[in-house]
């Protein structure tokens, strides 16, 4: 039965920016040691107390297109005027070693991460309960201008309009009601039917 099994599993995280999808993040990291975060590249600036390789690979935009060009991103988008990118490399190496693999992208790389691994993913929407919430949040985070915190809102409208693309939805209220709640989604990702070769696992019946 474990050998008719698929290996690791994908969660991605998309949302607004702001509504609590890097904290969620170090929920789980405690619940789920054996997994790997998926390190993007970005085009865009540094924010004070970021570090290249740990938050994002900070790349100039020659870099990316290269990166692009070589064929060596699983997804890339435009996000509020940077690139992001996911680079492929990794994530199957991941995979191959059965981690919990988890992505902090936005609804288009969600779009394009399902299409490559339909059966491996499961995908949380996560959001504040309004707009208001939002950009409370942004402004007490202190790391952006009144402009980008205008763009990050604009954007966060249009990327509610993707929620159906999700398994999951997770209105962010209460941080500890919903770290536990991801906790639980993640749980039952690691036994979605999809993730079992079930011709090999019949087969493996009918020797009975
Ligand atoms: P931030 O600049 O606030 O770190 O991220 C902005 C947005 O870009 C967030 O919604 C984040 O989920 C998204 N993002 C980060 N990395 C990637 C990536 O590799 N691919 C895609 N498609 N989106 C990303």
């Amino acid at each position: 039965m474990i050998d008719s099994k698929q290996k690791g599993v994908i969660l991605i995280l998309s949302g607004p920016s702001g509504a609590g999808k890097s904290s969620l993040y170090t929920a789980l990291k405690e619940s789920f040691p054996n997994h790997y975060f998926s390190i993007s590249s970005t085009t865009r600036d540094m924010r004070d107390g970021e570090v290249c390789g740990i938050h994002y690979n900070f790349v100039t935009k020659e870099q990316f297109q290269k990166d692009i060009e070589l064929g060596n991103f699983l997804e890339w988008a435009e996000v509020h005027g940077n690139y992001y990118g996911t680079s492929k490399a990794p994530i199957l190496n991941a995979l191959e070693q059965g981690k919990l693999v988890i992505f902090d992208i936005d609804v288009q790389g969600q779009v394009n991460v399902k299409k490559s691994f339909p059966n491996h993913t499961t995908s949380v929407f996560v959001t504040t309960k309004d707009s208001k919430i939002l950009e409370d949040r942004l402004i007490s985070r202190g790391d952006m201008d009144s402009e980008a915190i205008k763009k990050r809102l604009k954007n966060a409208r249009c990327e509610l309009d993707n929620i159906s693309n999700f398994d999951y939805l997770l209105i962010n209220d209460d941080f500890n009601t919903t770290a536990s709640e991801l906790i639980c989604i993640v749980k039952s990702a690691f036994h979605k039917a999809s993730l079992y070769d079930l011709e090999s696992f019949n087969k493996s019946w009918s020797k009975l």
